[in-house]
């Protein structure tokens, strides 16, 4: 082997494949990549010369790898719904579609049409949060998080704070609401135990601590059973009315439509907390509402006018995407059906087993012909809502498994990883559930599982 057998530069920029492309990039590419031989021949790893076409195409898939984006879409075959680390809620492409036309150019975000002057950017989407909850007031911030510091911040600034040991949570990372409530500058009074706390707890906390705000969080990622007990909201609320002390419910996730249609029982919905009598609630827009990040806070209006004047307020207030996004979400709420066939989130909870069944065959029957030989068979999952949002409503669901020949079901699940499909593992087989997938998903599953199968012989 001798350097001057390395491809000649000249050349391999006349390569066809890179018609049409900057010849600036292209030749910055290859030089590195020649390099990259000469490296290799120097320090004895090269094994062989590789042919033009070979360099041609390494160049290029360096070009493309350098061009293409670090967030990227990807097969969410976990059968986790709400998943945290994959985006959680998938916005569906009609609604996508409509928010875009709206946030791809100008918009009136806070500008009123017929006065010509400066308008409010909760004002679009304000009444139908109102329609949907039956709230007097509302407005949006980024997420749930700023929606709980903000309200804490300021509603109950100074004041004494009263939340039972057992809603004392953490949600994920470093979420934990006992450190929101003391950086918003309130007073924490824990009441009652883990298990149990009355409502005789809430009425101590009022008497002899100085409690003047009752706040109840929605436990959201686990749940005690067993030997407990908890206030409900309309308990709470009747005691708070009763003392003239306002009541603030942090419900996390919670519907806008009736969950029954989706077939879950008992899901809170926003509605029921306001009826119930809560002062403030607030809850993810990107949990079981479906939409894009953001939190809304929904409630009596002389305190929601008091807190879009905070400072935290403009700090924390969203922009034309996520409004945008939310608002033709929200639109679709007001009709339940049209929102379940279009919010992908609300789908994949209402979807049928029987459907799942159907659609975990045909998936099995594809991959059956692209990787010959290895078992591929339809399996019943337990699939999950995911996001902290239901964690006693079990989802029954189906998926494929499949359990390679010459690879590890681990090399697997890495390969199809590193493909941008996630997959679970469980009892030493790849799973891929089918209730997350989404429309053009299998197609993508097949042709990269007969890649990865070509690869393994
Ligand atoms: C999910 C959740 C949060 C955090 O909401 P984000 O929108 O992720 O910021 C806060 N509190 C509760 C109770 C939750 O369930």
């Amino acid at each position: 082997m001798h350097f001057s057998e390395l491809p000649n530069i000249n050349s391999l920029l006349e390569h066809k494949l890179f018609y049409g492309l900057s010849a600036e990039r292209v030749k910055r590419a290859a030089r590195a990549y020649v390099q990259g031989l000469r490296d290799s021949m120097l320090s004895g790893s090269l094994g062989a010369i590789p042919s033009l076409d070979e360099c041609a195409q390494h160049v290029l898939s360096a070009l493309e790898a350098d061009a293409s984006l670090s967030l990227r879409g990807l097969v969410n075959a976990t059968g986790v719904v709400l998943h945290t680390n994959l985006g959680r809620a998938p916005l569906g492409m009609e609604i996508y579609a409509s928010a875009a036309g709206v946030f791809g150019g100008y918009c009136n975000l806070e500008y009123d049409f017929n006065t010509g002057q400066r308008g409010s950017r909760h004002s679009h989407i304000e009444k139908l949060i109102c329609e949907l909850t039956g709230a007097q007031a509302a407005m949006i911030v980024n997420n749930n998080s700023a929606a709980a510091m903000l309200m804490l911040g300021a509603m109950a600034e100074n004041k004494g704070v009263a939340i039972s040991r057992g809603e004392l949570v953490e949600i994920g990372g470093s979420f934990r609401v006992p450190e929101i409530i003391e950086h918003s500058g309130a007073r924490l009074i824990e009441i009652g135990s883990t298990n149990k706390t009355h409502l005789s707890d809430y009425a101590k906390a009022v008497k002899n601590k100085g409690a003047e705000v009752l706040l109840k969080v929605h436990a959201s990622n686990y749940e005690i059973v067993g030997f407990t007990k908890s206030v409900s909201i309309s308990e709470l609320a009747k005691f708070g009315a009763e003392n003239d002390l306002p009541v603030f419910y942090n419900m996390g996730s919670c519907f806008l439509i009736d969950p029954q249609l989706i077939g879950i029982r008992d899901g809170e919905t926003a509605r029921s907390a306001i009826e119930a009598g809560a002062d403030l609630i607030c809850f993810s827009a990107d949990k079981l509402i479906g939409s894009t990040q953001a939190g809304i806070i929904a409630g009596r209006s002389d305190y929601i006018s008091e807190m879009k004047q905070h400072p935290l307020a403009r700090a924390l207030r969203p922009d034309k995407v996520t409004l945008s996004v939310l608002e033709s979400t929200l639109k679709l709420s007001l009709y339940p059906e049209e929102a379940i066939r279009q919010i992908p989130v609300l789908s994949m909870l209402a979807v049928r087993p029987a459907e799942l069944l159907k659609r975990a065959q045909a998936l099995a029957k594809g991959l059956e012909q692209v990787c010959p030989g290895w078992i591929v068979e339809v399996r019943e999952t337990l699939d999950e809502t995911g996001g902290g949002s239901m964690p006693n409503v079990p989802l029954h669901g189906f998926g494929v498994i499949l359990e390679p020949v010459g690879i590890s079901s681990a090399e697997l699940e890495e390969k199809l990883r590193k493909e941008r499909i996630v997959t679970r593992i469980n009892g030493g087989a790849v799973i891929i559930a089918v209730r997350t997938i989404l429309p053009g998903d299998d197609e993508i599953i097949a042709d990269t599982l007969s890649r990865i199968f070509s690869g393994s012989k």
